[in-house]
């Protein structure tokens, strides 16, 4: 079982800022007023050539102007419409513009009065909206407000909550926040953890009516999917037919020979852990081997392999080939540490679901090789190294040297 954060969107706001120029100002003209002339001479004189005005002009605040001396500080024609005050200085409004650089980003052209401001450029608000402002990759609309987005584009939150964000197994809604994934690759909410369902015990299947055709509960507390069911062991009959199959694999690689007189037992977790003195949680199959000797004269051998009842027929094989490896090790009189013990059982699974064609299989081979187990994980990666290395035949010479 993997638990994942997953963090499907950053949320992030368009801003749009609405700039502004400036007040424009224009030109005022006015007329000097001739009767007051004569005796106290011109009352206006040109801030711009110094002389008198004697009849029309143009005023900017308490400044007048010759109207042909007012002229613009960039291009050096007179101004006659809309300008802007600098200071000392006045500009055609669009010298003024070109000077500051009020430029469209989109188009080139000046600005109007006041225009749109994204990610530090400025856009005449048409062009901003026809050419600029980003549209949802979802829904072909433009986006103000809050969004997400990835490497393919940007979304409105409800486009892409609606149809990108993935979508749970058990619910089918789509999954934000903390979602749990199994090893099938489906995935679900975290929510429903405990609640609907558990993971299968056989298969880490998420359990539900879609993902693993429900699940059933035995009366040892374990939960299996409907799946796993399907092929279930209950039987007897069938755990002797299976014994004969998975000794028929072994036998082909030289694991033999082994002992007559295998007792198979179906029983269930508690009864298991009983026989097995231990609480490892993932126990499945426990082998006890008694021999009664008088001296060196062995007397009588009995060899008894208990297997969780209901595995799936796949699984079953995996746990019994182990279980079948330690009687091998007993009846060869091999005593090697317990990971190598262990880790060398656990390649009569591996060998067993190379075998099998299943889906099962291979995840359950999948979960030996990465068993973060000290005994049984790193066990079987140790004697699956030597056996990669040298070939069975060979693994089975140094072994039996022990
Ligand atoms: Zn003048
Ligand atoms: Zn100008
Ligand atoms: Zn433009
Ligand atoms: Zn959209
Ligand atoms: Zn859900
Ligand atoms: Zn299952
Ligand atoms: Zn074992």
């Amino acid at each position: 079982m993997l638990i994942r954060k997953h963090i499907p969107y950053r949320l992030r706001t368009l801003t749009l800022i609405l700039g502004s120029l400036f007040f424009l100002n224009l030109p005022a003209y006015g007329l000097e007023s001739e009767s007051e002339k004569p005796d106290q001479g011109p009352r206006i004189v040109c801030e711009h050539c110094g002389k008198p005005i004697y009849a029309k002009y143009v005023r900017s605040d308490n400044r007048f102007f010759h109207p042909h001396c007012f002229k613009c500080d960039r291009c050096d024609q007179v101004i006659a419409t809309a300008y802007k005050a600098d200071g000392n200085r006045f500009f055609h409004a669009a010298c003024f513009k070109e000077m500051k650089g009020l430029v469209c980003d989109h188009c080139g052209q000046l600005l109007d009065e006041t225009w749109t401001v994204y990610q530090g450029k400025k856009y005449h608000p048409e062009c901003f909206k026809k050419g600029v402002q980003p549209r949802c990759a979802l829904c072909g609309m433009t986006i103000s407000g809050d969004y997400t987005e990835d490497a393919e584009g940007r979304y409105h939150m409800a486009c892409y909550k609606a149809r990108k964000l993935p979508r749970c197994s058990v619910c089918d809604h789509p999954i934000e926040g903390n979602y749990i994934q199994d090893v099938w690759g489906h995935i679900s909410h975290d929510s429903h953890k405990g609640k609907h369902y558990t993971l299968c015990s056989s298969c880490s299947i998420i359990i539900s009516d879609k993902t693993s055709k429900g699940s059933f509960e035995y009366s040892d507390g374990r939960v299996i999917c409907g799946i796993c069911r399907e092929s279930a062991v209950f039987h007897m009959a069938v755990a002797e037919e299976l014994l004969m199959e998975v000794t028929q694999i072994l036998l082909a690689k030289g694991l033999s020979p082994l002992p007559a007189g295998i007792t198979v037992s179906l029983v269930d977790l508690k009864t298991l852990m009983n026989k097995a003195g231990t609480l490892r949680k993932s126990t499945k199959g426990l082998t006890k081997i008694s021999t009664n000797t008088i001296g060196s004269f062995k007397l009588y051998s009995r060899t008894d392999i208990y297997i969780l009842h209901g595995l799936p027929r796949t699984e079953f094989r995996g746990v019994l080939a182990h279980e079948l490896l330690h009687v091998l090790l007993d009846a060869w009189g091999v005593f090697m540490s317990e990971e190598e013990t262990e880790g060398f059982c656990n390649l009569g699974s591996r060998l067993v679901y190379q075998n099998d064609p299943s889906s099962l299989a291979k995840i359950l081979l999948d979960n030996l090789e990465i068993d973060p187990d000290p005994v049984y994980g790193e066990g079987y990666r140790r004697m699956l190294k030597k056996l990669t290395a040298n070939g069975w035949e060979n693994l089975l010479i140094e072994v039996r040297n022990q």
